[in-house]
């Protein structure tokens, strides 16, 4: 997606090799009309799909899910990172090992609003090392849910989360793929149109 590219390039803030700030635009300030437009193009690709159903985590999730169930005119249900006393009945859960927290947490869904019948498109905003992506897919698997495919808006395709996903059998689509990046320059690779 050329203008999620630009953006990248002109705001994004690369960290190290291996971690890009982008919250000016994304994940922190959230350009409203950007994350509409990521939501149409999720919309675009999977339109083959009879997707009932966006399913991401919170928080930084949250903006291209709805995004995505406004576009394809379905509800979206936000994965919680926390057990909460109103989360009593009934839950799928998963553990969750961040990286960059260097911490594992269990990542719950109420069985109320997931289960078979339901057609899923996972989304996020971005794949790293892919584990939270994958804790997301076997909650969809353990409810007996149908997986349509995942959506990123930003890969690290020199990170594993794209090839543990597809090992998994899920259809991975991202928006923008970093090859590489340092300092200063990112390199993407072409974009994924299919
Ligand atoms: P995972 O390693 O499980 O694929 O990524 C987990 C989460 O870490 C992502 O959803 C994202 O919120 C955060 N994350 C991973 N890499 C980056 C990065 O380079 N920049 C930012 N801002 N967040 C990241």
């Amino acid at each position: 997606m050329k203008l999620l590219e630009e953006r990248i390039r002109k705001e994004g803030l690369i960290l190290s090799d291996t971690v890009l700030k982008v919250d000016s635009f994304l994940n922190h300030q959230v350009d409203t009309q950007l994350a509409l437009e990521i939501g149409r193009e999720f919309a675009r690709i999977f339109a083959d799909k009879p997707i009932t159903k966006v399913l991401t985590i919170e928080a930084s999730g949250i903006q291209f899910a709805m995004a995505a169930g406004i576009a394809l005119n379905v509800p979206f249900v936000y994965a919680k990172k926390k057990k909460a006393v109103t989360l009593a009945e009934q839950v799928y859960s998963a553990p969750v090992h961040s990286f960059t927290r260097g911490e594992t947490y269990q990542v719950s869904i109420s069985q109320k609003y997931l289960g078979p019948g339901d057609q899923v498109l996972i989304v996020d905003d971005f794949l790293a090392t892919g584990a939270a992506l994958v804790g997301l897919v076997d909650i969809v698997r353990e409810a007996g849910a149908e997986l349509m495919g995942v959506g990123c808006v930003i890969e690290k395709s020199f990170q594993e989360g794209r090839s543990l996903l597809e090992r998994r059998g899920v259809r991975v689509h991202s928006l923008a793929r970093i090859a590489s990046m340092a300092p200063g320059e990112v390199h993407f690779i072409e974009e994924d149109s299919a």
